[in-house]
């Protein structure tokens, strides 16, 4: 391979905005396997973001990594228990007004430093990221409005440079998280 193909081997194209992107999130459909849909920007990604989670309610868990940033809706099968239940009690103690501005908020930003890390030790394969079981130990979760929830998410994309290897939009449910 000589030199200019090594640069024409990676396009780096937005299959929405076809603007070059110094790299893109890989966009699935389906809650599980799916196959690829598209390979967006992150301000396609975030823009599509922000419209999709309109009518829904949704926690956001702080990205721990590239690798994925799924949405898992409640009341699908291997969903259940401890994760639902207090994924639900969050979301019931939204604040009465977004942090950044004054519209209602559905979704809240809990940054993984508001994660419960004795109960994360404990957990067993399968067992998801250990929510805290009172709202008074979250301290840093904000409650967020459609708009702003996405620009959480831009910010932190942005700031870490990251780009998912695997992103799902939310399909299914009114209510659900990001983890
Ligand atoms: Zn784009
Ligand atoms: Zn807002």
């Amino acid at each position: 391979m000589n030199f200019l193909d090594m640069f024409r081997s990676k396009p780096r194209q937005c299959t929405s905005c076809r603007d070059i992107s110094p790299g893109l999130h890989c966009v699935y459909s389906g809650l599980r396997r799916g196959s690829i849909t598209d390979q967006l920007c992150t301000n396609c990604l975030i823009s599509r973001l922000g419209a999709e989670i309109r009518g829904k309610g949704i926690l956001f868990i702080e990205p721990l990594t590239t690798d994925g940033y799924c949405y898992f809706p409640f009341g699908e099968v291997g969903n259940q228990g401890l994760s639902q239940d207090r994924v639900r009690l969050a979301l019931s103690s939204l604040a009465p007004t977004c942090a950044d501005c004054s519209s209602e908020p559905h979704h809240l930003w809990m940054p993984l430093r508001d994660l419960d890390e004795s109960a994360m030790q404990k957990q067993t394969r399968g067992d998801y990221y250990s929510i805290p079981s009172e709202p008074a130990c979250w301290r840093d979760t904000v409650s967020l409005c459609d708009g702003h929830a996405a620009a959480r998410l831009r910010d932190y994309i942005e700031r870490k440079r990251y780009f998912f290897l695997t992103f799902r939009f939310p399909e299914g449910g009114d209510s659900g998280y990001y983890s």
